[in-house]
């Protein structure tokens, strides 16, 4: 095993690696079937949505069934928010959301 641990974000074309601290979490962008954009997704549960069927969930909150085919679809502007918040940014996003969600 080489200690190849990159997280390689395509979203388009000519973009270059983006590297986060302080997660292990992998990323990577596949399609969502009906509004037609490409969202983030952690690649170990898409892997495992491969396998098993089992739907997925974006950044974005997003839930579908991916496909092993993915269009080219523009990237989901609320994944892409989200991603370059990195993990932290992220976590305090959800909990601040959850929080609203709670008060109604
Ligand atoms: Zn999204």
């Amino acid at each position: 095993m080489e200690p190849m641990d990159e997280t390689t974000m395509e979203p388009g074309t000519g973009t270059g690696v983006i590297e986060e601290e302080d997660t292990r979490t992998d990323y990577r962008l596949d399609e969502g079937d009906h509004d037609r954009f490409s969202h983030y997704v952690d690649k170990s549960k898409l892997t495992e949505a491969y396998v098993s069927g089992t739907p997925v969930i974006a950044l974005c909150g997003k839930v579908w069934v991916p496909s092993r085919d993915p269009e080219r679809f523009p990237i989901c502007p609320e994944c892409k928010r989200l991603y370059d918040l990195g993990p932290k940014g992220r976590e305090r996003e959800w909990k601040q959301r959850a929080r609203e969600e709670r008060q109604g």
